[in-house]
C-alpha cells in the first residue's frame, strides 16, 4: 500500500492508495494524540520516505503539527514529535431536542471548545426552530473564528428517524415534526453547501458521543441506552455504528417486555418506554409528568425526583427500581442476540444510575443466558444529555482524521470560511 514517490502526474490508483495512506497515518497519530515518523512507519508497514512525505502533507493541511521535541523513534535514534493540531479545523456539533437546543465547537483533538444550550419549546412549526438553531450555528462559527480554528462541517442531532444519507427526517414523534429536509433548510439559512451539512438520530450520535469522548473505546463492543423524553439506543461494534439495514436499529425504546401491557405512541403495547421514559418514571414517583427534558427545564421534575431519591423517599425509589428493573429484562433480550461487551447507560439514566443500576444488572444476570459465567457489564456515561451535541461535532471530526485528503485537497474550511 505504500504510494512511493510523488513526483509528476499521479494516476488516480496512486491518488487513491496516497489518499488511503494519508488516513492511515492521521488515524494512527490520533490513537494517542502524537507520534514520531518511525514509529508511524512502524504502525502503519509504509516507508519512512512515504510517511515523511505524507506526514509532509498533513503538516502543511493543518492537520499535524511537528514540535522541537524529541522522541525514540523505532530504531533508537530520536525523531521529531507529530501532533493531532488542535489549533487547527474543527467540528461544529448541533442538537434539536424537545425543549432545547445545543451547539459546540470541538478541535481535532476532541477537546470541547465551545458548547451553549438554549431552553426553547421547539414542539411548534418547524421554521422558528430551524431559525433559533441557524442563530446557535452561527454563534458557533463565529466562536470558532475566535478561537482561530477552521470549522470544516456541521452535524445535526435530532430526535427522530433520518434517512442520513438524504439530510431527511423522517418523523421525530416527539416534536411532532413529520418528513422534513433538515439539512437543505438549514445549509440554506446559513448559505452552505447542503453536502457541508450531516443529520443523524440523537441516540446514534449520542452512543459516538461516548465513544468518542468519553473513554468509550474502553467498553469494546457496547449498547449505549439513554432516557429523556423517549428510550433511545445506539449500538457500536468494532468501534462503528451498527445502522442496521435500513438506518432504523437501535429502537430499544420501543421493544416491547409485555404484549398486554400499556399502549404505546408507536402503535405497540408494553413497550420498554413505557417503563423506563421520563414520564412513565415520573408518573410511578407521584411526581408532575410534564414532557420537558432535565435539560430543557434543568428545575424540572427530574430535579424533583432527584431530590426525593436524595431523600431515599420510598415511592420514587421504588419507581425507580421498577424502571431499572424494566430497563433490565429489555436489555437482556438485546444482549441475548447481539452478545455485547457492555451496557452505557446515558441521558437522565446517567443521575439515576446509583438507585437504577442495582435492579438492572440484577435483571439482567435473570435473563441474559451467558450472564452465569460472563455477566455484561455495566457503565454509566459521564457526559449525561450532552453526549449527542458532542457525538455530532465529533462526527465531523472523525470525517477528518479517516479521510485527512479531503482537508489537503480544498485547504479550506466550511463554505470557504464564509458564513452568515
Ligand atoms: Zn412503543
Amino acid at each position: 500500500m505504500d504510494s512511493g514517490s510523488t513526483a509528476g502526474p499521479v494516476p488516480a490508483d496512486q491518488r487513491n492508495v496516497r489518499r488511503h495512506n494519508l488516513g492511515l497515518v492521521m488515524r494512527s497519530i490520533s490513537v494517542t494524540g502524537w507520534s514520531t515518523r518511525a514509529r508511524l512507519a512502524t504502525a502503519t508497514g509504509l516507508t519512512k520516505a512515504t510517511v515523511s512525505s505524507l506526514a509532509g502533507e498533513l503538516i502543511e493541511a493543518g492537520l499535524l503539527t511537528e514540535s522541537g521535541a524529541q522522541a525514540k523513534g523505532a530504531t533508537g535514534r530520536p525523531g521529531s514529535v507529530l501532533e493531532v493540531n488542535r489549533q487547527g479545523h474543527a467540528g461544529i456539533g448541533l442538537e434539536i431536542n424537545v425543549d432545547y437546543v445545543a451547539a459546540c465547537v470541538t478541535d481535532l483533538g476532541h477537546r470541547v471548545r465551545y458548547h451553549r444550550v438554549e431552553c426553547v419549546d421547539n414542539r411548534t412549526e418547524h421554521t422558528a426552530s430551524l431559525n433559533r438553531l441557524a442563530r446557535m450555528a452561527s454563534a458557533a462559527l463565529r466562536a470558532a473564528e475566535e478561537f482561530e480554528l477552521t470549522p470544516q462541517g456541521i452535524a445535526v442531532a435530532v430526535p427522530g428517524i433520518v434517512e442520513p444519507e438524504r439530510g431527511r427526517l423522517l418523523r421525530a414523534p416527539n416534536l411532532d415534526w413529520t418528513d422534513l429536509p433538515i439539512v437543505d433548510l438549514l445549509a440554506e439559512r446559513l448559505g452552505l453547501a447542503p453536502t457541508e451539512i450531516w443529520l443523524d438520530n440523537e441516540a446514534n450520535l449520542a452512543a459516538l458521543g461516548v465513544l468518542w469522548f468519553a473513554g468509550g473505546s474502553a467498553w469494546g463492543d457496547f449498547v449505549y441506552v439513554s432516557s429523556e423524553i423517549g428510550v433511545g439506543a445506539g449500538i457500536v461494534t468494532d468501534g462503528q455504528m451498527y445502522r442496521g439495514a435500513r438506518g432504523f436499529a437501535g429502537e430499544i425504546g420501543h421493544v416491547s417486555i409485555d404484549p398486554s401491557g400499556e399502549p404505546c405512541g408507536c402503535g405497540g403495547r408494553g413497550c420498554i418506554e413505557r417503563y423506563c421514559g421520563q414520564e412513565a418514571i415520573l408518573r410511578s414517583a407521584g411526581l408532575p409528568t410534564d414532557t420537558a427534558t432535565s435539560t430543557g427545564n434543568p428545575d424540572g421534575p427530574v430535579t424533583e425526583l432527584l431530590a426525593a431519591l436524595e431523600r431515599e423517599e420510598q415511592r420514587a425509589v421504588r419507581a425507580v427500581r421498577r424502571a431499572g428493573e424494566a430497563l433490565g429484562v429489555g436489555l437482556a433480550n438485546v444482549i441475548n442476540v447481539i452478545d455485547p461487551d457492555t451496557v452505557v447507560l446515558g441521558g437522565i439514566f446517567t443521575p439515576l444510575a446509583p438507585w437504577l443500576v442495582e435492579p438492572l444488572t440484577a435483571a439482567l444476570a435473570g435473563q441474559a443466558i451467558a450472564a452465569p459465567w460472563s455477566p455484561p457489564r455495566v457503565a454509566v456515561s459521564s457526559l449525561g444529555p450532552e453526549a449527542a451535541v458532542r457525538g455530532a461535532a465529533g462526527l465531523v471530526i472523525e470525517q477528518m482524521l479517516s479521510d485527512p485528503a479531503r482537508i489537503t485537497r480544498s485547504g479550506q474550511g466550511l463554505g470557504n470560511n464564509r458564513h452568515v
